[in-house]
Order: structure tokens, then C-alpha cells, then sequence
């Protein structure tokens, strides 16, 4: 059996769990293909996989098994009008070689946020949590130890009606597929700051980790891309000057002795979980946290006038990501991320508790 030492509210979710989940093991593991020296983000899948069925009333069917294709209809509803949403984790080792997650309790508050925003019924406790946590004590094996390293979880859910019809699908399918993940971006990166194309409104759907979210946005970044920057710095849609953020990343600038992060007020950006741990990790590290508008204008600004001291972006995937070019029309930023003590020590402060060598005060692991 397992060796499990939850606290109770997560043990009580555990066997919940085992009670509905059906488990069928792998009998050949893929566990010794993989190269963990040289983990490429999001090509190779965990050897199990869980799948749930919506059936317009509860969740059902739900199902451990071995990571393989689907059947589905080609009118399958999500594929024709995007009702999908999905979240991104990730599980560390700790310092004993065992599995935990990251704050996972933070992105099952923010799948149902993004489930309700897309007409998509609430996920129970059990499923996500407790099935998401028997999935990485099945996988253990799959989650990296090697520096900057880790299993990248990705639960998601989609419209499963069988209707080419516009409206709301009746049925919905929950998945959660593990990829063994390197660092995302191991190197600094160029952004552009663009005007032309908005990625949210208010009253949008900005806020909500949904599919159609990043299809929107992919035409913007391969143009960005042609011009040799890695992301786009996305800006408000209404006066083109307020930053919101970049590709799958919220962002920071650090002026002076304060660190600036945009609000979440009108609902353009995503609440990101990395996110909110930086900002603690920074007021714990003695910096003023701010968060409101910033604009590219005070950007630049601070720049000129030499206050500007680091620009970085925060999510699950690449954890920070260090800026060193920003542009914005003809205005060039051009930092020295040799230079980040700000970023690094946050970095630093992050992996200490996410993979155990600092006490875990603030209850962000979830261990299995
Ligand atoms: C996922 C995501 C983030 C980062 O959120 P985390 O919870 O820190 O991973 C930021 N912006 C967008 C648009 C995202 O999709």
C-alpha cells in the first residue's frame, strides 16, 4: 500500500479518492526511456494517466490507467468551439527523494474559476486533488530530482458532447497527463511590447486559464517571434500603456527598492500561483510590494533615469524568467540579468521550499 502521511483534510480526500478512483497499472513502464539529463518540455508523458466523465449531472468513470490516445468523435464540441480550460502544476522531490506538490490547492480554486467563466461544471475535491495525488504516488518514479527539474502536471477539462450546435455542452471530460519537464527557459529572455493585438478585455475571459486564451495569442507571437523576441509583454486593449503580461507569465518590475506587479482588478490577467508566492517571498526579502497599473511609460522612464533595476516574468512552467531586452517602439531596455540579485534570490528562496531544503512555513507542499 501506500505510504502516505497526509494531514487529515488530505488524507480524508485520499480515501475518498481510492473509493471512486479505479486504478489499472502499466504492466511495461516507459520510466527508462526517458533521459532525465535532458528533459525537453511537454514530449514525454508520465506512464499513467486519469480520465473522468461528466455526465451532465455528476463525475463518473474515473479512471487511473496507462497514458494512451482517446476515441472521439470528429463533432466532438470542444474541438469546434473551445469550451476547454486547463491547469499547470508541478511536483518536486524533496530532500528524502519523495514526492510533492506545489500549491496545488491554489490551481483547483482557479480550474473552477475558469470552469464557471466557461459555462463548465465545478470540480469536486476528490477528483482533482485526490486523483491528481494518487496519480503522483502511482508516478513517483517520474518525478525528476536533478536540479530545475520536475514532473509538469497538467489537469485539464473539455467539452465532450457529441453536437456540432452552438451552446453549452451538456457532458465534459477531466484529464490529468505528467510530463517530466527540464528548465523552461534556461536563458534570458526578449520581449516586445505590443500594441497592435490585445490578449484580454474587461469583461473578457483573460482571467481564466481557457484553451482559446493561447490560440488567440499565437499568431501575435510567431510574428513577435520573425523578429527575433521570445514573448510578447501584452498590454491593456484600452489605452495600450497598462502591462498585463507575457505569454504564460505575469510580470514584475523591480524600481528601486519596490517591486511592481499589475493588479487583477478588471479581470484581463490570470491570478498566477507563482505569482502570489513571489510576492510574498519578496515582501519576506524586505522589498516594498506593489500591485497596480504599471505602465510601459513608467517603464521606460525608470530606465532613462536609471532606477529601473530588473523586469521578470513568474509561472508555474518557467518558474522566473529573466528580461533583458524590452521593446516598445523605438524605446530599446537593455538590462544586465548578470546583475539580478533581486530575481535570483527569489529563485533561490522559491526552490528552497519547493523541493524541501528550507522549512515549508507557509504550507505550500502538498507531500505524497
Ligand atoms: C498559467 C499562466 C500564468 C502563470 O500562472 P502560474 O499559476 O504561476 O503558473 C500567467 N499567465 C497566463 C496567461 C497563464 O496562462
Amino acid at each position: 500500500m501506500m505510504a502516505v502521511d497526509y494531514p487529515t483534510a488530505k488524507s480524508t480526500i485520499m480515501e475518498e479518492a481510492m473509493k471512486k478512483i479505479k486504478v489499472t497499472k502499466t504492466t511495461k513502464s516507459r520510466l527508462s526511456e526517458v533521459d532525465f539529463n535532458n528533459l525537453v518540455f511537454g514530449k514525454k508523458y508520465a506512464d499513467h494517466m486519469l480520465v473522468a466523465d461528466f455526465d451532465g449531472k455528476e463525475w463518473k468513470n474515473a479512471e487511473i490507467l496507462p497514458f494512451q490516445h482517446l476515441s472521439v468523435s470528429p463533432s466532438n464540441a470542444a474541438w469546434h468551439y473551445g469550451q476547454a480550460i486547463f491547469e499547470g502544476i508541478k511536483a518536486y522531490q524533496d530532500q528524502e527523494g519523495n514526492p510533492m506538490i506545489f500549491r496545488p490547492y491554489d490551481n483547483y480554486a482557479r480550474f473552477n474559476i475558469s470552469a464557471e467563466r466557461m459555462g463548465m461544471p465545478d470540480m469536486p475535491e476528490w477528483l482533482f486533488i485526490g486523483g491528481m495525488a494518487m496519480l503522483i504516488d502511482l508516478d513517483r518514479g517520474w518525478v525528476p530530482g536533478n536540479t530545475g527539474c520536475s514532473l509538469y502536471l497538467r489537469p485539464f477539462m473539455i467539452a465532450a458532447d457529441e453536437f456540432i450546435g452552438v451552446r453549452p455542452s451538456d457532458t465534459y471530460k477531466f484529464m490529468i497527463i505528467n510530463s517530466p519537464s527540464g528548465p523552461y527557459f534556461n536563458k534570458p529572455i526578449h520581449l516586445l511590447v505590443q500594441d497592435k493585438y490585445i490578449r484580454a478585455f474587461p469583461g473578457g475571459v483573460g482571467y481564466a486559464k481557457a484553451a482559446g486564451n493561447y490560440g488567440g495569442a499565437m499568431y501575435p507571437t510567431m510574428q513577435a517571434r520573425k523578429q527575433g523576441y521570445d514573448q510578447i509583454l501584452w498590454v491593456d486593449g484600452q489605452e495600450h500603456k497598462y502591462l498585463q503580461e507575457c505569454g504564460t507569465m505575469n510580470v514584475f518590475v523591480v524600481i528601486g527598492n519596490r517591486a511592481y506587479t499589475p493588479d487583477l482588478t478588471n479581470g484581463t490577467i490570470l491570478a498566477g500561483v507563482t505569482r502570489i508566492s513571489v510576492m510574498e517571498i519578496l515582501n519576506d526579502m524586505g522589498l516594498e510590494v506593489i500591485e497596480g497599473p504599471i505602465s510601459i511609460d513608467d517603464v521606460v522612464k525608470a530606465y532613462k533615469d536609471g532606477t529601473l533595476r530588473e523586469v521578470f516574468g513568474t509561472g508555474t512552467a518557467s518558474s522566473v524568467a529573466y528580461v533583458e531586452h524590452l521593446d516598445y517602439k523605438d524605446h530599446q531596455i537593455r538590462l544586465d540579468t548578470t546583475k539580478y540579485d533581486v530575481g535570483a534570490e527569489v529563485i533561490n528562496r522559491l526552490d528552497a521550499i519547493r523541493t524541501g531544503k528550507t522549512a515549508d512555513d507557509k504550507g505550500w507542499n502538498f507531500k505524497i
